[in-house]
């Protein structure tokens, strides 16, 4: 990637001053880990967002959408480009309906619906990110995803300009994916359906997915959650290898077509292991944490490691959920 111009940079900052030069990705990302954005841009609303993505195409101008940065590795030389985070903060809950803005808080808005009475949403209280972030992905835990919710999604296309909004089916929801991963859009807000519920058991659901979630995975420690897709399956053949390993598969990943990655982790007795600063998780084998000054490249060496081991030993091959930046 080549390196803006100085000339690139400043009509960038004269359009808009706020922005920054050489912002470390670092501070941005879960992950602790990244080097600068040659420019970074907060955009607090939409036609901010718009208008910084437009006056970048002026220019001929990488860009790249950031939400929370809860599921990025950004490259240790960071972005050669101009990274925009989308931080609009607007949702409003009406009857079973969410209205949200892709850069609001996923917490925030679980909460919001689960304090009116909605209920669908409760696990979204456990998920960092924005909605956007969990558009694009079709985030999703304890038996839930944004597909089960999202009825209309509002975006942007740069290669138009234009705005439109796009139904469920055309937003392609699939296991982790999305229309959005494999076509650049930008997503601007979204309506969700939720269903009516009990006030006192939303809350106790709340509670009860945030104490699992607490217990099954790392607290207090950088990571980007899991950094491998399960390995979904559509005939027992694919297991082969695995089932020559001795060990049953538990009964309901076959039942689900789906074998967990941090099962597989785990049987491969990876967990604790490290390069550099990342490290395997020690409380669930599908993340990888950053102890503290990890680099990218050891992220990388890392999970290199972990597919090579489960690919040659299990007959696995794993898929990155985390999407790299700056690479
Ligand atoms: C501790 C921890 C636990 C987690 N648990 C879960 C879990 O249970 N289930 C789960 O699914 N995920 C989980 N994750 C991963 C992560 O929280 C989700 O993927 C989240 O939805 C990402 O949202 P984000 O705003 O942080 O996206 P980012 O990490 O900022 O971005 C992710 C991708 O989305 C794109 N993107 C973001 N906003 C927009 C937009 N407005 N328009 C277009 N593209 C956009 C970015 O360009 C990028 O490619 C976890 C992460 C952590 C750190």
């Amino acid at each position: 990637m080549h390196e803006l111009t100085e000339q690139q940079i400043k009509t960038f900052l004269s359009v808009f001053p706020e922005a920054k030069r050489d912002e470390p990705l670092s501070a941005h990302t879960y992950l602790k880990i990244g080097g600068p954005a040659q420019l970074y841009f907060d955009a607090k609303t939409a036609d901010d967002l718009i208008g910084a993505i437009e006056t970048a195409k002026a220019q001929n101008l990488p860009w790249y959408i950031l939400g929370g940065g809860s599921n990025v590795l950004v490259s240790d030389d960071g972005y050669k480009g101009l990274a925009i985070r989308f931080s609009e903060q607007i949702f409003t809950v009406r009857e079973r309906t969410v209205v949200s803005s892709a850069g609001a808080l996923m917490v925030l808005v679980a909460k919001a619906a689960a304090d009116a009475g909605l209920t669908g949403f409760e696990w979204g209280t456990t998920v960092p990110g924005t909605v956007g972030g969990a558009i694009y992905g079709n985030a999703g835990c304890f038996g839930g995803e944004m597909k089960d919710l999202v009825v209309t999604v509002d975006v942007y296309d740069p290669a138009t300009s234009k705005r439109r909004a796009l139904p469920k089916a055309e937003c392609k929801f699939g296991y982790r994916d999305s229309f959005f991963k494999h076509k650049n859009l930008v997503i601007l807000k979204t309506l969700l359906s939720l269903a009516p519920g009990d006030k006192d058991a939303i809350k106790t659901r709340v509670e009860e997915l945030q104490a699992k979630r607490k217990a099954s995975q790392p607290q207090g420690e950088f990571s980007a959650g899991c950094m491998f897709k399960n390995f979904e399956f559509k005939d027992e053949a694919e297991l082969e290898i695995l089932k020559r390993q001795g060990d049953e598969i538990p009964e309901d990943m076959l039942k689900r077509k789906t074998i967990s990655a941090g099962w597989l982790i785990d049987k491969l007795g990876l967990k604790g292991m490290n390069v550099g600063a990342a490290k395997v998780s020690d409380t669930h084998a599908n993340f990888l944490v950053n102890t503290g000054g990890a680099r990218a490249q050891d992220v990388l060496q890392l999970t290199s490691f972990i597919k090579m081991k489960v690919r040659d030993e299990l007959g696995v091959m794993l898929e990155d959920e985390v999407q790299l930046v700056g690479f």
